[in-house]
């Protein structure tokens, strides 16, 4: 997990509440077990490596400690000392637990929470105890550690959501007399009406789409034809002849919505990780000015707010990148905003916005100190953004990922190389040509919707580059964007 992070986190979190020791655990929803993730402590000698994941069922004091917080949502103090796997923790001692929430996304839906994780905070500094205010903050801070935990437990939740996701689905049959004679729920909404049944297509029929569909069932031929409802829904009509002379009519959705559904699905769910951090982090800074400041805070604010403008950022370009995928799905070309800008400067910048992606990984970087070149800065950002998540996604965590970055003759070659899943020969030339085209192995391996390469490549063509990959399955890919570094002046008008 996040574990740099977190130590920074951890690090930042003993600062502000000054006390001398800290633990991250995460809540394993698999056996209910509390696992280490970060322990930092100024004086003894524990670590994430000599300490065991706390069993809520363990009858010792710190398992019940644990339990209650997590069960009641609350703040334990212990004011004696309590064991953490041997080690003797001193005095006062907090355990919160750590919840995820998310507010509503769309209407009607709940808050979400869920309890990810617990901290433990202990020895005050200046053997002081734990006041009203460091309870606050320690609550704001938990807020922040759950959105570090929750990245990785989210994506295996969202699977799970997924998994569930009905596919409605509007059937009705339709006698020689072209009357309907059932229709489901799902169809009366498709057709917006409030029945059905014993009414003729020509009533229900929209725009006059059904009557060709119909003809071409009674002939004998299977019939697939688009159909937009009257909400505007995309659908695909399906009609088949029945052995009494009878139709089926169906609608199912359309691949179109489906595109955009899980499209939209997948934004909301990135989306959220920047956000969730950037709340973190604003709450911190105003719960910091709500109390007395003290002399390093700034610093820590300057921290907190440094990194609020680097996930803005990143949800700035993930937003850009899907309106501008949506206007290559109605056939328009990209538009780029040319300018000279430093690319190892924009390189840095998405190491920095994906570090907690990449931190698993070991990452070697090899490039120039400066180049400046010509193109748009955001895009080309994406091109690397893209192809990093892509090798974190589909290489194993402790695998090395090589970004190079090669000038050479008046171009630059991006490259980045993984030691991952690899890409069978037969399916290289069509990622990023065909839109949703995912390979076999990646599919059990991990999530996506087969988009990202497709944007990619656009953006790479825009900028008259060309997009190189080489690949052995089981062995690793490397994908690569070779750029001019000037661009050709255009002709204005
Ligand atoms: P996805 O959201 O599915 O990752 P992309 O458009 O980014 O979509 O990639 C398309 C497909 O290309 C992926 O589903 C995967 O099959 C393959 N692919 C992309 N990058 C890699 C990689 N580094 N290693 C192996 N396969 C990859």
């Amino acid at each position: 997990m996040n574990s740099s992070t977190l130590d920074r986190f951890s690090e930042k979190v003993l600062q502000i509440v000054r006390a001398n020791g800290i633990g991250v655990f995460s809540l394993s929803a698999a056996d209910n077990r509390l696992y280490p993730q970060t322990i930092r402590n100024g004086s003894a000698d524990i670590s994430v490596q000599t300490v065991d994941p706390i069993d809520m069922e363990d009858e010792t004091e710190l398992a019940s400690f644990a339990w209650r917080a997590l069960n009641h949502e609350v703040h334990q103090v212990a004011e004696e000392p309590v064991v953490l796997s041997g080690h003797q923790l001193p005095p006062p001692i907090m355990i919160l637990p750590i919840i995820w929430s998310r507010e509503p996304i769309e209407e009607g839906e709940e808050t979400l929470r869920r309890a990810v994780g617990l901290m433990l905070l202990w020895n005050k500094r200046d053997h002081d105890r734990f006041n009203a205010d460091d309870h606050t903050l320690a609550d704001t801070l938990s807020a922040q550690a759950a959105a570090l935990l929750v990245e990785e437990q989210l994506a295996e939740f969202e699977d799970i959501q997924a998994a569930f996701a009905t596919v409605p689905i509007g059937l009705m049959l339709v006698n020689t007399a072209e009357r309907v004679v059932v229709a489901n729920q799902a169809s009366r909404s498709i057709l917006a009406q409030t029945t059905l049944t014993g009414k003729t297509i020509s009533e229900v029929d929209y725009q006059n789409q059904l009557a060709g569909v119909l003809d071409d069932a009674r002939n004998g031929r299977t019939v697939q034809s688009a159909f937009v409802s009257p909400s505007g829904i995309n659908f695909i009509a399906n009609a088949q002849l029945t052995n009494d002379g009878q139709i089926i009519l169906a609608f199912s959705s359309s691949p179109i919505n489906q595109d955009a559904e899980e499209l939209v699905g997948q934004v909301a769910h990135e989306l959220r990780t920047p956000l969730t951090v950037i709340q973190g982090n604003l709450q911190t800074v105003e719960a910091l000015f709500e109390g007395d400041l003290q002399e390093g805070d700034a610093e820590l604010i300057n921290e907190f707010v440094g990194t609020c403008l680097l996930q803005a950022s990143r949800m700035y370009r993930m937003i850009d990148e899907t309106l501008n995928l949506s206007r290559i799905h109605v056939g328009k070309e990209l538009e780029l905003e040319i300018r000279e800008f430093d690319l190892i400067d924009a390189v840095n910048q998405v190491l920095l916005e994906l570090e907690d992606r990449l931190n698993r990984h070991t990452l070697v970087v090899e490039m120039p100190d400066q180049l400046p070149m010509e193109g748009d800065r955001g895009k080309i950002i994406s091109i690397i953004d893209n192809y990093l998540k892509n090798s974190a996604k589909y290489a194993d965590p402790g695998t090395t990922i090589t970004l190079r970055v090669q000038p050479l003759n008046g171009d630059v070659t991006i490259s980045v190389q993984d030691q991952g899943i690899g890409i069978p020969p037969e399916a290289i030339e069509r990622i990023g040509r065909e839109a949703g085209f995912r390979t076999d192995v990646s599919k059990s391996q991990a999530g996506g919707i087969g988009l990202g390469m497709v944007y990619t490549r656009r953006v790479i063509d825009a900028h008259g580059g060309v997009m190189g990959i080489e690949s052995e399955l089981g062995v690793g890919s490397t994908f690569s964007a070779t750029l001019p570094l000037k661009q050709v002046a255009e002709s204005k008008d």
